[in-house]
């Protein structure tokens, strides 16, 4: 008996042992793809980062999930960005998008909008305390704002609502390359942060104003560097599901209803994205989101400090 409890055990080591080595194989991975000449895209555990080199220095947009991560963007941004990182860009307040900001030195500068701020400080107060906060955005604006460094121009916009209400699109204008922040997840479902002010409904007309800006390559928060043809075909799956909602509260259908007879087929081919326990982007969750937005059966967060931008 004790022998197979021995044997057990051991069992149970080699799995978490081997499930610790794979999550750390999967944080410590980060892959390059080369956009422009000027511009790369970083892969990995989180977010998609992306790095404009300029003659002063980096520009890096989003930092990925852990500190190691942080600290892995900091030293390719180095090497690809023509010098150490001048600016980082948040496009959004969620943690796989900026956990990674207090591996930077304090007292960069950090840009996100007033709201992508005002929602680090609410629902992520935790994590920023100590030295964290001394890479907590520092410049913040709502609307539009240009930053001039080393001979690139860096455009930054908060299009509307759609994955929250504070997302913001980043252009790199010379090289008409544009990082939307998780505004456009390529070949995968989607987050929806109803409760952070995102809208599904909204959504499709935010991108119609992303899609007025002059680029050609698209940097999505998640999945692979594509281009305008490929944000307009999300575009496509957002309005999509976006009705699915609507005409689902029209007809007072249950979810169970809503999620077995979703009208929807822009999304074939795409990723699921799971976290084991933790959440799970998938059909039946991406249409959940849009019927409870459209049955106002979600709480919206109210900010103590809410910013302009809706
Ligand atoms: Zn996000």
């Amino acid at each position: 008996m004790a022998r197979i409890f021995g044997w057990l055990v051991l069992a149970l080591l080699v799995l978490v042992a081997g499930g610790a080595v794979y999550v750390y194989q999967q944080v410590s991975t980060l892959e390059v793809a080369r956009v422009t000449d000027d511009v790369h895209a970083l892969y990995g555990f989180g977010s998609n980062v992306g790095i404009l080199r300029t003659a002063d220095g980096a520009v890096v947009v989003d930092t990925m999930t852990f500190q190691m991560q942080g600290r892995e963007v900091r030293e390719r941004a180095e090497q690809l960005g023509g010098g150490a990182t001048q600016a980082i860009i948040n496009t959004h307040y969620h943690l796989d998008h900026t956990h990674g900001n207090p591996a930077f030195a304090p007292g960069l500068d950090v840009i996100s909008t007033e709201r992508t701020l005002a929602y680090l400080k609410q629902l992520d107060a935790e994590y920023w305390q100590g030295d964290a906060a001394g890479t907590l955005p520092n410049e913040t604006f709502d609307g539009e704002r240009v930053l001039e460094i080393g001979g690139k121009t860096v455009r930054m916009l908060h299009p509307g609502r759609g994955h929250t209400d504070g997302d913001l699109v980043v252009l790199f204008v010379e090289d008409r390359v544009l990082h939307t922040g998780d505004l456009f997840f390529n070949g995968r479902y989607p987050n929806i942060d109803l409760e952070a002010g995102g809208s599904v409904q909204q959504w499709a007309a935010t991108l119609d104003r992303v899609l007025e800006l002059d680029f050609e390559h698209v940097i999505p928060g998640h999945g692979p560097v594509t281009d305008r043809a490929g944000l307009v075909a999300f575009q496509r799956f957002i309005q999509q599901l976006a009705d699915v909602g609507v005409e689902a509260a029209k007809s007072g259908r249950s979810l169970a209803e809503t999620q077995r007879s979703a009208a929807l087929d822009a999304d074939t081919g795409f990723e699921v994205m799971s976290i084991p326990f933790v959440m799970r982007l998938d059909r039946d969750f991406v249409v959940k989101r849009s019927w409870e937005e459209a049955t106002g059966s979600f709480t919206r967060v109210e900010l103590a400090a809410p910013g302009a931008a809706q």
